[in-house]
């Protein structure tokens, strides 16, 4: 418990699993008064009651944009601006090249590239001059992962968005950043390893190939999005942060 955020507005998106829940749950403790979203309002409403206290859950599509405005006009309605948004939610899955198909390019594009793009843009009229704005990319935008590749482009697209974002942004104080996890201990990989001998080939890679041998926790992640949505980072806007065990770095 602390208090560097103390008294901040913060939107989640994707905040009731994995990384975004652990990060709402951190910037919360710190002081953040949090608004999250998700697709399924059972989901949430797990979430909401794990988190306690100053959270609010709004049921929304990130690639809907009426279910944009219905979440940015709640939080006008209820806080009036916003100082923090962390645009976190986003879908994974693989195909080989020679079996992509057009809706796994389409599915993928829509939610991690067209939903963060909006979240943003939606969002900018409740920022207060000096706010933050968190991205969440993956090592994918730089490293080749076998049979990533639609995946990989969406983050690569997103951590060229914190660039862009960056210079569109200065005159208003906003910092932009972007994170690019590792292997982080999420269900995220429920959809992508079905069975055991893919968890046990998954597992077996990540110790051949990440420096420290394991997978990160979703907290481990959140500590970094709490870095970055605090003073602690003032004086840092555009950079990718990764958060991989060493993992892209080697
Ligand atoms: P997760 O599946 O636990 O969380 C994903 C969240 O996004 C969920 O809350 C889900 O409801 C939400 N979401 C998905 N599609 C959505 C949509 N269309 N509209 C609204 N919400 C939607 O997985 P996670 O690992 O916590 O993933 C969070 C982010 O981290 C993703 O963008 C993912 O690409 C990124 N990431 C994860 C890892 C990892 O290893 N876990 C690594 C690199 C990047």
């Amino acid at each position: 418990m602390g208090n560097k955020l103390e008294g901040k507005i913060a939107v989640i998106t994707g905040g009731n699993s994995g990384i975004g829940l652990a990060t709402a749950k951190r910037l919360v403790s710190e002081g953040s008064y949090v608004f999250i979203t998700g697709r399924r309002q059972k989901e949430l409403d797990v979430a909401l009651s794990e988190i306690g206290k100053n959270v609010v859950g709004i049921q929304g599509d990130v690639s809907n944009l009426e279910d944009l405005d219905r979440l940015y006009n709640t939080v006008r309605d209820q806080k009036g601006h916003l100082d923090i948004l962390f645009a976190n939610a986003g879908i994974a899955q693989f195909a080989p090249l020679g079996e992509i198909s057009e809706e796994h390019f389409d599915n993928i594009f829509r939610i991690n590239v067209k939903g963060v793009l909006f979240t943003v843009q939606k969002a900018l009229p409740l920022f207060h001059d000096g706010g933050s704005i968190i991205l969440n990319a993956s090592i994918g935008a730089s490293k080749g992962v076998e049979e990533a590749s639609v995946y990989s482009a969406t983050k690569a697209a997103v951590r060229s968005f914190a660039r862009t974002w960056t210079v569109d942004l200065r005159h208003r104080k906003i910092r932009v950043n972007a994170i690019s996890p590792g292997p982080i201990d999420t269900p995220i990989f429920g959809n992508l390893l079905q069975n055991e001998k893919q968890r046990e080939q998954f597992k077996k890679n990540i110790l051949n190939t990440v420096p420290m041998g394991r997978m990160g926790s979703p907290d481990e992640v959140a500590k970094v999005v709490l870095f970055l949505a605090s003073d602690d980072s003032s004086y840092i806007t555009g950079i990718e942060l990764f958060v991989d065990g060493g993992l892209a770095q080697i």
